[in-house]
């Protein structure tokens, strides 16, 4: 008779791998299921780093669940004994008036958080190597930092198989049925069953959750990291991660971790795809162009010749905010998508909140902001 598992988890990348772990560590039986080989390079959950910080300028509701992700980092890097988060700090440069900087002060009033205000003469001597346009006031968050994103995904996905959850790599979810009481997942290999399933595919997830009819769209993003000439841009000189929040686009980036290239990328625009299976892996002239504007005009001292790259892909909810809830028909199936290009620093605190209602049906954590009823 076919085994069946307590949760099956839909996708194994960033969110799909730290719900295991979560399953798992309350005792029950999981199965994950992944389509590609585990902490692939065709998703969203790779390249290096994933920017971290509390005073959000997307929305103060989603403080409390990064104050929660914060907690959760640090007793993963306690238990495994590694480093995953780089307390860097992260500086803003924007308008004062920009959404970036007045929401990231904003935030950080409601929930008094650590901020510094600096004007741009001020980040400039502080920072020398980066020009900061004189009209921008800069915000400096010293708890923020960075996350070594691909060492997160494996210590979720090691930490899980410790307590007990079934990983199994290049297993292609082709369908799933549900009656309500239990779930019945179908992959190339074979059928699988469990009490409950949760659907952590990513940019793949219209297609697993397509009866809801929530309009995701994916947009190809690449990030590139380019030689330093001169200057300090290295994390051994203390200095931060960078955004910058321009008219014409939003760019940000991370101190050089190998002591010998910087990585940029933008976080505005992107190509919107069809198939996420099927994506242009180059770096196209007008994406290496705005890059190398960028540089050219806020970090003076880095060579515009990219060393190398990488393309991933956002899932864009409608309003850029997470979809974070229970199937409307099916209490046993939950799902987490649509994380808009914002996702990687919420990974634990979403595992956690996908292990609440996959048990429990329900979660203590505010989540109602990202419930589905708002595309009704
Ligand atoms: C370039 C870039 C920069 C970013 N920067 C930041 C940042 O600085 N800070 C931040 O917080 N966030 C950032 N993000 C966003 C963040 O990385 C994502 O929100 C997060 O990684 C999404 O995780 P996920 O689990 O939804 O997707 P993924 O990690 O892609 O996982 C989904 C998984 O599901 C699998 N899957 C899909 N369909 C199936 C199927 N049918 N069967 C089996 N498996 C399936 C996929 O193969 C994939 O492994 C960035 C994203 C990108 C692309």
């Amino acid at each position: 008779m076919a085994q069946v598992y307590d949760v099956i988890v839909l996708g194994v990348g960033g969110m799909g791998s730290a719900t295991c772990h979560h399953l798992a560590r309350r005792g029950a039986k999981v199965l994950g299921l992944e389509q590609f080989a585990l902490n692939h390079d065709r998703g969203s959950s790779h390249g290096e780093s994933r920017m971290i910080r509390q005073a959000y300028f997307e929305h103060p509701d989603y403080v409390p669940l990064l104050l929660r992700a914060y907690e959760l980092w640090s007793e993963l890097e306690q238990t495994l004994g590694q480093t995953l988060f780089y307390r860097t700090g992260v500086m803003i440069s924007g308008g004062p008036n920009g959404e970036a900087f007045a929401g990231a002060k904003l935030a950080a009033s409601l929930h008094h958080l650590p901020l510094e205000e600096l004007t741009a003469e001020s980040a400039a001597a502080r920072w020398p190597s980066f020009r900061f346009p004189s009209d921008h006031s800069v915000a400096f968050e010293p708890a923020a930092g960075l996350l070594l994103v691909e060492k997160c995904v494996q210590s979720h996905i090691e930490l899980a198989r410790r307590f007990g959850a079934e990983v199994r790599a290049n297993e292609n979810v082709c369908g799933w049925s549900s009656n309500g009481q239990t779930v019945a997942v179908k992959t190339q290999s074979g059928e699988f069953q469990a009490r409950s399933l949760v659907v952590t595919a990513g940019a793949w997830a219209s297609r697993c959750i397509s009866d809801l009819g929530v309009p995701l769209s994916v947009l190809r993003k690449v990030v590139a990291w380019f030689p330093i000439r001169t200057g300090e841009y290295r994390i051994e000189q203390k200095i931060p991660a960078y955004f910058f929040d321009l008219p014409h686009g939003r760019f940000y980036g991370f101190p050089s971790l190998d002591g010998k290239t910087i990585k940029i990328a933008e976080h505005s625009g992107g190509q919107p795809i069809d198939d996420p299976t099927v994506v242009d892996r180059s770096l196209l002239p007008v994406e290496l162009q705005r890059l190398q504007a960028t540089l050219a005009d806020h970090m003076p001292g880095i060579d515009p010749s990219p060393e190398r790259h990488s393309t991933c892909l956002y899932t864009m909810s409608p309003d850029s905010h997470f979809i974070v809830d229970l199937h409307p028909q099916w209490k046993n199936v939950a799902i987490a998508c649509g994380f808009s290009g914002h996702g990687f620093k919420f990974v634990p605190v979403i595992g956690e909140v996908l292990a609440d209602l996959a048990l429990n049906g329900r979660t203590e954590h505010s989540t109602q902001f990202l419930g589905l009823s708002r595309f009704q």
